[in-house]
């Protein structure tokens, strides 16, 4: 599948890991718009976006969140962070694998 993520995932594009489990991957984000800035994304190319997000993805949403409260403990993000994902054109969604932005590391601007 021609995706950045899943090749990332895959190993054949290299990428600054921070965590990986069998559901999930986490990265840091090769353009950080804050001083700490990360993805976690699921393994499985199941979900292009939150948009697609069914029931039966409960378990692997709440598992996301979880990783990013200890990876946000982890990397001391004790000031606050922000959890964002992208949906769709308007939200200038640019990789279609479901993923969740995490942003810290220093006062945050107001959001769009
Ligand atoms: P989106 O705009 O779809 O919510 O976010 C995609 C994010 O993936 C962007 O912040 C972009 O910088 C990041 N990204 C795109 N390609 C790569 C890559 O090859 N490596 C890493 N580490 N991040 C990437
Ligand atoms: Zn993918």
């Amino acid at each position: 599948m021609d995706c950045v993520f899943c090749k990332i995932i895959a190993g054949e594009i290299p990428s600054k890991k921070l965590y990986e489990d069998d559901m999930v991957y986490a990265f840091y984000d090769i353009e950080p718009a804050a001083p700490v800035h990360f993805l976690v994304v699921p393994k499985e190319h199941v979900l292009e976006s939150c948009a697609q997000v069914q029931e039966e993805h409960a378990a692997l949403i709440g598992h996301i969140f979880h990783v990013i409260a200890q990876l946000a403990r982890q990397l001391d993000l004790a000031g606050g962070y922000r959890v964002v994902t992208n949906c769709g054109a308007d939200a200038g969604q640019t990789v279609q694998h479901l993923h969740f932005h995490v942003l810290g590391g220093g006062p945050l601007g107001a959001m769009a």
